[in-house]
């Protein structure tokens, strides 16, 4: 590796794999010159973040559409927060993003989902798309470097950037020049004390995590805060789902569902409404990592066992803890028995017995009782009971920094910092509540914008 780039792109994830490509092609087209590294934490074997791990779920009805009602959802489900540029270039984007990773040898599928809006998915899920963007990034001569992150940027007297400072896995740091600096090193969810400050005391008591998670230690949104970068997306929010902490499966453990039965915390105490519809689980998982060392106990009992559908909603391979008392339950679990069998009977009190037909429990609601459950409010009162103990993953964070819809990194005056460009999860968009399936869009989408907007910031330097 020579020390004298043109781009230098960190993390080589959905954003910056497709960074890297758009930056090449760019140079390819019009015949010009144009040197590009992609630098990466990861080994060979496990580069790639978040993107290698999700079986990436898009918003699409076909690889040529998006979903009709993603432009609203983005901002009805960010409370209006989700910047409205961006989501109209994601949705204008997303079908010529997808035809574009398409032929790089990719395909797509239909997703059968419990979600409201259909989901199409490359086939290989995220590693797919990834490992055919870093083929065509080889092929075009992008230079990269594994086992060595970026940590700090470097600018000239102007304030442009002119380097960025890197250390390989010995603990050597050297300065590599460059004309731009695209950063795509997604968010800080491996980093307990940025989890700590921003999302809760107890999200440092992170549960079971994909191993894309730990390579996100949040130093791209730090070396850009630190030279001006404005903040954006909602720091203490994140997006992620409740774990069987007991399970070391491969994939997700994933619990989704709590509108079975009553959750409490370490305490033995209800502190978040179970009911609420499955696309808004994510309030489930927020309020779990604001618990005692972000734990909490789904309870349910045989009636909640025997709903329709409990299978699907249980994604852990470890059978429950199973009591025929409450009270022994509570003694196998380590919560206060007193306390268990009280938010017990007040739930008991403020629930209806209802049936087991799913259809009409679905509208059961609680009477009385804060917090509320607003859907399946059964009671809890048939023996045996079961209980999982449960804890909040953070699979991505929201808060990062701010960039206008060329990708271009925006100052807390308003104006781009010349040089400097972000995209994929380190860019703050998401505020209140995620809308599924548009995660690794915008990543793509972006990141190809971020390359071919610092390739012609290269050209004009260069002419
Ligand atoms: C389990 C799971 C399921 C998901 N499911 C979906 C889904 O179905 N649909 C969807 O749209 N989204 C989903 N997401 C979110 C989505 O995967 C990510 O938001 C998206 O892939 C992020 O892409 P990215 O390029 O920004 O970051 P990443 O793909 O995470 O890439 C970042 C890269 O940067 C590297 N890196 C970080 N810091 C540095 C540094 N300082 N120096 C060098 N390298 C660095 C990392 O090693 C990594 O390779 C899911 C996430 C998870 C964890």
């Amino acid at each position: 590796l020579t020390d004298d780039f043109d781009i230098v792109i960190t993390g080589a994830g959905a954003a910056g794999t497709a960074a890297a490509v758009s930056a090449a092609e760019a140079g390819r087209s019009t015949g010009r010159a144009i040197k590009i590294a992609l630098i990466e934490r990861g080994n060979q074997n496990d580069w790639g973040g978040n993107s290698r791990w999700t079986t990436a779920n898009l918003q699409m009805t076909n690889t040529d559409q998006v979903n009709s009602t993603l432009y609203a959802d983005l901002i009805s489900d960010s409370q209006g927060m989700f910047p409205k540029e961006h989501a109209s270039v994601i949705v204008s984007k997303a079908a010529e993003v997808i035809d574009w990773v398409g032929k790089k040898g990719v395909t797509f599928e239909k997703l059968k989902l419990r979600t409201s809006q259909p989901r199409m998915a490359p086939v290989g899920g995220g590693f797919a798309i990834i490992s055919a963007l870093r083929k065509s990034a080889q092929e075009l001569g992008v230079e990269e470097v594994f086992e060595t992150i970026s940590y700090k940027l470097s600018q000239d007297g102007s304030g442009a950037i002119n380097g960025i400072y890197v250390r390989d896995k010995v603990g050597r740091s050297r300065l590599i020049s460059c004309r731009a600096a695209i950063l795509s090193g997604g968010g800080f969810e491996g980093n307990k004390e940025m989890l700590a400050r921003y999302i809760g005391r107890e999200a440092s008591f992170v549960a079971w995590e994909v191993p894309g998670t730990r390579m996100h230690m949040g130093e791209c949104i730090n070396m850009a805060l630190e030279i001006g970068a404005n903040p954006s997306g909602q720091y203490s929010g994140f997006h992620g789902f409740a774990v069987d902490i007991r399970s070391n499966a491969p994939v997700p453990p994933l619990v989704l569902g709590p509108s079975l039965g009553i959750l409490i915390n370490m305490q033995g105490v209800r502190f978040t409404d179970e009911g609420v519809p499955f696309d808004s689980l994510e309030s489930i998982t927020q309020a779990i990592i604001q618990q005692p060392e972000n734990r909490a106990f789904l309870i349910l009992d045989i009636k909640s066992r025997s709903l329709p559908g409990f299978e699907t909603m249980i994604g852990t391979e470890i059978p429950p803890i199973e009591a025929t008392r409450l009270d022994d339950l509570a003694d196998l679990i380590n919560v206060p028995r007193d306390i268990l069998l009280d938010t017990v009977a007040k739930f008991n009190r403020a629930a209806q017995s209802g049936g087991t037909d799913k259809a009409s429990i679905d509208h059961l609601q609680t009477f009385g009782i804060s917090p509320k459950k607003s859907s399946r409010a059964l009671t809890i009162d048939k023996p045996p009971f079961f209980c999982y103990p449960v804890a909040a993953t953070v699979e991505f964070t929201w808060g990062g920094i701010e960039t206008d819809t060329r990708s271009r990194v925006v100052a807390t005056n308003g104006s781009p910092i010349h040089g400097l460009f972000a995209a994929g999860e380190i860019v703050g968009l998401n505020y209140h509540h995620y809308t599924g399936g548009s995660s690794v869009m915008r990543s793509l989408v972006f990141g190809r914008i971020a390359g071919a907007e610092a390739a012609q910031l290269t050209f004009q330097e260069k002419s």
